[in-house]
């Protein structure tokens, strides 16, 4: 980070006699006193504990200086509140760098996305990207202080818990492009329904140049959000941008798209990743890479943590786990591209499905939906868990391949007495839901 203690003090107005203070470059900033090293800047901030109350811990790690909202006696930049200094400092810091900011939310898709598009942009510039899953207020201005100094792009990915967060964070990045991934029903609890939902991640034009583009999903929920001075390009069958020819292969994808001429093989499965890839291939398109790049960007790339992911039980038998989180769309996707998979000789289809969580008052409806979802002539068992799956589970009506279960351990047995070496089996919940500790117990021993 070239910005020495001084300039910061400016921009973050602090309020004490900072002209007195030493000054030096401040190597970067931390809000965890165990990542200070020695020369950084330490920010206070307030979670479980009061950030503060570390500020000695960020001295002994070699701290430099600290923000406060309150006197101390160490080097401290004086503020009212710290986080939103942090903001200013990021927002004042993309002004000055002038690197080229592409930002992506979504209601799913958005690390995915945002790995694709690094991983196009990367074969021909500098690029930077959020690290992980940090898409919020506090992650995304952490990422941009965090960026290296020679960093020509930077991928954005933008989180919503509440109405409003997407205008805020698009209004700090202010982005030279923009994509929306998906409007589906991540966080209905907290936005109520969809058109909220639209409306909240439409906020990304906010910040967006009214000459910049956004590139947003067909769907015409969005439609009355548009702010008529941005340029709008629109993804899905037919509509601006597209995916043509998929073939969906156990492990890999491959498909063309309607405005390149090659064809793009990607290593994961997911017929979603199909859309997310043709995004990181348009945006890659529009900034200028070759097809060649942009095909070999893509090949290449390697996702934050797979989400969607081939294991194997130690019978052999073939585990398809997709448990980071789970919605409607997702399930419905994912349940589309397994059954869509050819059996293994000899072998059947088990899916085991858990509750969806944050769904909010129509979560029992949308569980119970899902049974439009599942082909009983391709799947051979169903497993339901969690007190949300009841409602799937009443509406498949005594089904006897379908069971039902409220404990993990119960569930875990049970799939562990059915599952033969030949079989492909499901899963799919959210991650609150812990399917992750049956398919390693799977893993393990079966
Ligand atoms: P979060 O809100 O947790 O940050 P995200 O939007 O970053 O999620 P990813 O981590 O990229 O989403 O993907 C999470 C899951 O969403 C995937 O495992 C897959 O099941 C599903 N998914 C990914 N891309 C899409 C898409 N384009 N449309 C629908 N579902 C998708
Ligand atoms: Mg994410």
């Amino acid at each position: 980070m070239k910005l020495t203690l001084k300039e910061i003090a400016k921009v973050v107005h602090a309020k004490n006699d900072w002209s007195v203070l030493t000054d030096r470059e401040i190597p970067k900033i931390e809000f965890d006193s165990r990542l200070i090293e020695p020369g950084d800047l330490f920010l206070p901030l307030k979670g479980v504990r009061d950030g503060h109350d570390f500020i000695p811990t960020a001295f002994e790690n070699g701290a430099f200086a600290t923000f406060s909202e309150k006197k101390v006696e160490q080097t401290h930049l004086l503020v009212d509140d710290c986080l939103k200094a942090f903001q200013e400092l990021a927002k004042y810091y993309l002004e000055k760098t002038n690197v080229e900011v592409i930002a992506v939310t979504g209601s799913n898709g958005k690390t995915t996305t945002k790995d694709m598009i690094a991983a196009v942009l990367s074969e021909k510039y500098s690029t930077y990207k959020t690290q992980g899953n940090h898409n919020n207020e506090i992650g995304l201005p952490y990422t941009v202080l965090h960026m290296p100094d020679n960093t020509q792009k930077l991928v954005l990915e933008m989180g919503m818990d509440h109405p409003g967060d997407i205008d805020f964070l698009s209004n700090l990045a202010q982005p030279d492009l923009a994509i929306i991934t998906l409007i589906g029903e991540a966080h209905l609890e907290f936005m109520g329904n969809r058109r909220n939902i639209a409306k909240g991640k439409m906020g990304i034009q906010a910040g967006l140049g009214v000459e910049n583009e956004l590139i947003a999903p067909a769907d015409p929920i969005i439609n009355e959000f548009i702010y008529n001075q941005q340029k709008i390009t629109r993804f899905g069958a037919d509509e601006d941008i597209f995916v043509t020819n998929l073939v969906e292969h156990r492990n890999y994808l491959s498909f063309n798209t309607n405005f390149l001429n090659v064809t793009i093989t990607i290593p994961v499965p997911g017929k979603y990743n199909a859309t997310n890839a043709m995004l990181a291939a348009y945006v890659g398109f529009k900034m200028g890479l070759s097809e060649k790049e942009i095909k070999q960007g893509l090949e290449h790339v390697e996702l934050t943590r797979n989400r969607t992911e081939w294991k194997k039980a130690a019978n052999g038998a073939d585990i398809l786990a997709d448990v980071y989180n789970a919605n409607p769309t997702a399930m419905r996707l994912i349940l589309e591209t397994f059954q869509a998979i050819e059996k293994n000789e000899g072998g059947r289809k088990l899916v085991v499905l858990a509750d969806m969580l944050e769904l909010g008052n129509q979560s029992a409806e949308l569980h119970a939906k899902m049974i439009e979802s599942l082909n009983f002539e391709i799947l051979d068992k169903v497993y339901l868990y969690g007190p949300m799956m009841k409602s799937l589970y009443q509406v498949a009506n005594g089904n006897p391949n379908v069971s039902y279960f409220t404990d993990l351990e119960n569930l875990s047995a049970t799939i562990k007495k059915d599952l033969q070496p030949n079989d492909q089996i499901l899963f799919k919940g959210s991650n609150g839901m812990k399917l992750f500790n049956v398919i390693e117990d799977l893993e393990k021993n079966i």
